[in-house]
């Protein structure tokens, strides 16, 4: 059984659905008005994990995720302009190419990845509809209210309001006070817009829908209250997202859709923690952030990146460093190798018909299969999940079979495994790299190792990796 970690509860807790043959799962989508950074990707990977891990336990997974393309202000609450809306200006383009050219975009990311795609994935623009009628029933029940500019949720109405950060309404209330005040006509400081009218700073405002209380565009938190209901009813299972929405975006999803239906919107609340730069939070606004493309620039394969995040629990900060990124390279490049060894020697044995007895393994393979899914299945502990396959790999055992549990493995880990279990020994065609390998077996066996050792960095700096054996040395291209 399946066991994770509750923001709203504090503590771990084995899941149990609420529909006993599906498991529903909504993930706060990226805010199109830019490329993603990798702080974004580490929160993406977490919920692919999440997603795969309960596949895995076999688990049918409907997942749906947002796409923000209107309504999140620059503040994250009621200050600042629409992100979308500036990025539009800057650049000269309409929104709806802002919009359309950065998905694209996250979806490329996504797939480079190997990040599976949720199943359903919805455009808040394209759910105006439903988040009016939240709106309205809001407007109904007395906890949301008109005025000039904007349609307001009243905090002050409801009273777990904060349930989820641990902070207080009256704390919430006081830090609210020392914001700007946006709006003298909020009841409460900490009160959030629903709807924003074409008025004050919003007047130009390019996306607009009719609604009951005028031309306007939603909010940003109602979007995820609207689509996830829609989509997955109410309470659905588990809903997740970076830390970082815990305060304001995802208590304000709570305080709308449960003052709405009286009903929690999710059981379970999952948030990954953030990578770090230079020690502080990387975004976009910090100006410290880094993208999947400028990862490649120099030289770093996306699923060294996704090797490096699985290497650390995702409820723990990760402290990005170029030098990190050079031992997961190392570290995935070693993982290939061994799975390619393991390759090797499955084929060696269908050659000889078995006859070469495989080193007797200390566990049995079902043994590694089980310790596998107990640790991702302990609040997806994804280091030891890998500290499991590293060990299989070190085990004896028949090699097939290891292979076989090696992409059972995958299916959960996204690590591409797949493509080292092919042939990776030296294409002859390689005429350069061919004659130093020749250069390099004539210095070992002449015992040359000063000069051999040279030729060695000199050959792995162009690309490409070497392993001696007793019966000689072994070159191919790196995989990483
Ligand atoms: P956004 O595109 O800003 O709406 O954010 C998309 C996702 O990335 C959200 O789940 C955020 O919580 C998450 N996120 C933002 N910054 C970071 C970071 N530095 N580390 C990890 N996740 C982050
Ligand atoms: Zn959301």
């Amino acid at each position: 059984m399946i066991t994770l970690y509750n923001t709203l509860s504090r503590k771990k807790e084995p899941l149990t659905p609420v529909h006993p043959d599906w498991v529903g799962l909504y993930t706060c989508g990226p805010t199109v008005y830019n490329f993603a950074h990798i702080g974004n990707l580490r929160t993406f990977i977490f919920e692919d994990i999440l997603e795969r891990t309960l596949r895995a336990d076999g688990y049918a997974v409907r997942r749906v995720m947002n796409i923000t393309d209107v309504g999140h202000l620059t503040g994250d609450a009621d200050a600042g302009d629409d992100k979308l809306e500036t990025a539009a200006a800057e650049q000269k383009k309409s929104v709806e190419d802002i919009a359309r050219f950065y998905t694209d975009a996250f979806f490329d990311d996504l797939a480079k990845l190997n990040i599976t795609m949720p199943d359903i994935v919805a455009p808040a623009s394209e759910y105006v509809r439903e988040q009016i009628a939240l709106v309205q029933t809001l407007l109904e029940k007395e906890y949301a209210y008109d005025t000039p500019k904007a349609v307001y949720y009243d905090v002050s109405k409801f009273p777990s309001y904060g349930a989820l950060s641990g902070q207080s309404l009256e704390e919430k209330m006081t830090g609210a006070r020392e914001e700007v005040v946006v709006d003298s006509d909020k009841r409460n400081p900490a009160d959030f817009a629903l709807w924003f009218k074409l008025e004050g700073k919003f007047k130009k405002h390019l996306l607009h829908w009719p609604s009951p209380w005028g031309e306007g565009f939603p909010g940003w938190h109602i979007e995820c209250s609207a689509i996830a209901r829609h989509f997955l009813g109410q309470p659905f299972d588990i809903h997740a997202g970076g830390i970082d929405l815990v305060g304001t975006h995802h208590t304000n999803e709570i305080a709308q859709s449960e003052a709405a239906y009286d009903v929690p919107l999710a059981r379970v609340w999952m948030h990954g923690e953030h990578l770090l730069l230079d020690g502080g939070k990387m975004a976009k606004s910090e100006g410290n952030s880094l993208t999947l493309a400028e990862l490649a620039s120099r030289g770093f394969h996306p699923l060294v990146y996704r090797y490096l995040v699985l290497g650390a629990h995702y409820r723990t900060r990760l402290n990005f460093t170029w030098e990190s990124m050079e031992a997961a390279r190392n570290g995935i490049e070693r993982l290939y190798e061994a799975v390619n060894d393991l390759f090797e020697a499955a084929q060696a044995a269908d050659a000889d018909g078995g006859e070469t007895a495989a080193k007797t393994p200390k566990r049995s393979l079902e043994h590694y299969k089980l310790e596998f899914h107990a640790a991702l299945d302990d609040d997806l502990n994804t280091p030891q999940a890998l500290a499991v396959l590293y060990e299989m790999l070190a085990d004896g055992g028949n090699p097939k079979e290891k292979l076989a549990l090696v992409k059972h493995y995958d299916a959960v880990l996204g690590l591409g495994l797949e493509t080292a279990m092919a042939d990776a020994s030296l294409p002859v065609d390689n005429a350069e790299i061919a004659e130093k390998a020749r250069i390099y077996a004539e210095l070992r066996s002449n015992k040359q190792f000063i000069q051999s050792d040279a030729l060695r960095k000199d050959i792995e700096g162009l690309g490409y990796a070497i392993r001696d054996f007793k019966s000689g040395s072994r070159i191919r291209k790196r995989f990483f």
